[in-house]
């Protein structure tokens, strides 16, 4: 058996999408990494009633664990620490050796950014950051909050509340803190590590993977097995108890046969390292020239830590005179086929890889809409070509979607075209 959690993620801007919530996957992350499985999390707006119906339902669910995130800075609407003591049945008190700490803490930050801070505002606000739960631990404070680890009423099987800070540079050092408080450690006793794999597959219809799937369904009992669908990859997420190895060995080598040609990724790395080692490993160097995706495959392709060893550099050739002054494309080839076609795109590819002295160069050009489609050449339509000594590759693909869309998915073929580059495929 594995313990349970639920986690709490407060804040209107989170609730309203202004923020996009970084402390929610983190922490369900860390939480599977000690064993604990995650039933739920909840976003909730920095309203009291809110806060409290969300714990409420938690409770209920049997959880053994909750985290909370946000509200417990020094402002009204920071009502976590509040709210979570009335839950667990504790009166706040001021704990006066963490009000010192907080003092000194205010006073080093404000002194560091040369502010003047008024004194009664000040007082006011460090004696609201120190009070805390009668019988609560307090977890010292990576910011100017300090964290907190409620239990609950005595004899009540409500969960232990961890209250963290919101912004994710304090939350994650206080929880690698919290994990050995010991209420924290006695509240997650008996757990068992869970495992999770992914595989992942680039040309394989999900129906076919369910298919497949099912057929085996009977082998594979204790895998609890998920399928995906991002930009096109199929990703494969299986989590199990370790003593279920042996039945995902079991899966790992039924889908890598089931799926030989289009199984990219069985040891879970992801494109982008796939490509960064095949990169780096044949000591082979790249340039692109993007049209439609404006430089975003150059982005993608930097973002790997040493991408310098192969990335030589990109063009954004995004009118056509930038593609025959910067890529070399003849003019003619534009004027003959237009600038969504594969005679231009290899080109561009050609011209990357020239004007860099590459060994591979990539060209991309389509229609990322809305506007611009025409009958032979609609939104979507995106003309790519991978070329090196002696060889090209080009692939027209028609994508659907918004202009986001087409761009990234546009992008993710070329990472591919890049990697089969490497198998031969
Ligand atoms: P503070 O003392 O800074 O007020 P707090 O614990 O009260 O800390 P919040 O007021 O909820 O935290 O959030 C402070 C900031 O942290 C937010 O403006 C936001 O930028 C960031 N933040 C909060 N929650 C999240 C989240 N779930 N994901 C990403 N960023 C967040
Ligand atoms: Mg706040």
């Amino acid at each position: 058996v594995s313990s349970r959690a639920g986690i709490v993620v407060t804040g209107t801007e989170v609730l309203t999408g202004r923020v996009s919530d970084r402390n929610g996957p983190w922490l369900a992350e860390q939480l599977r990494l000690l064993g604990v499985d995650v039933a739920q999390v909840i976003v909730v707006g920095d309203r009291r009633a809110d806060l409290a119906a969300a714990l409420s339902f938690l409770a209920r669910s049997n959880v053994d664990l909750v985290v909370t995130s946000g509200g417990l800075g020094p402002t009204a609407d920071d009502l976590t620490a509040e709210v979570v003591a009335e839950f667990q049945h504790r009166l706040m008190e001021v704990d006066e050796a963490l009000h010192v700490r907080i003092a000194g803490i205010v006073q080093r930050l404000s002194a560091g950014r040369g502010w003047t801070l008024d004194p009664e505002a000040t007082a006011h606000s460090n004696r609201k950051q120190a009070n805390v739960p009668a019988g609560a631990h307090a977890l010292e404070p990576v910011g100017t909050a300090p964290g907190l680890v409620v239990p609950p009423p005595p004899g009540s099987s409500s969960p232990l509340i961890v209250v963290l800070p919101g912004p994710p540079r304090e939350l994650q050092p206080m929880w690698l803190s919290a994990v050995s408080d010991p209420l924290v450690t006695d509240a997650l006793a008996g757990r068992e590590e869970i495992r999770q794999r992914t595989i992942r597959l680039w040309g394989t219809p999900e129906s076919e993977l369910a298919a497949v799937l099912r057929e085996n369904e009977s082998r594979f009992t204790e895998l609890e097995i998920t399928t995906c669908l991002r930009e096109g990859e199929l990703e494969i997420v299986t989590r199990y108890h370790p003593q279920a190895e042996n039945e995902y060995q079991d899966m790992h080598a039924t889908i890598g046969q089931a799926f030989a040609a289009t199984a990219f990724s069985l040891d879970g790395r992801t494109i982008d390292e796939i490509v960064a080692d095949a990169l780096t490993e044949s000591a082979s160097t790249i340039a692109t020239a993007e049209s439609c995706t404006g430089g975003l495959l150059a982005s993608r392709l930097s973002a790997q830590p040493g991408a310098s060893a192969y990335l030589l550099g990109g063009l954004v050739t995004y009118a056509n005179s930038a593609k025959i002054d910067l890529a070399e494309v003849p003019a003619e080839l534009i004027g003959q086929f237009g600038a969504v076609s594969e005679e231009v795109a290899t080109a561009m590819a050609d011209g990357a890889r020239n004007r860099f002295g590459a060994e591979i160069g990539i060209g991309i050009s389509g229609v990322a809409g809305p506007t611009g489609g025409t009958e032979a050449k609609p939104v979507g339509l995106v003309q790519l070509c991978l070329s090196r000594k002696g060889q090209t590759v080009a692939q027209r693909v028609q994508l659907p979607g918004d202009r986001i869309d087409v761009r990234t998915r546009a992008v993710m073929i070329a990472m591919h075209m890049i990697r089969q580059a490497f198998n031969g495929g």
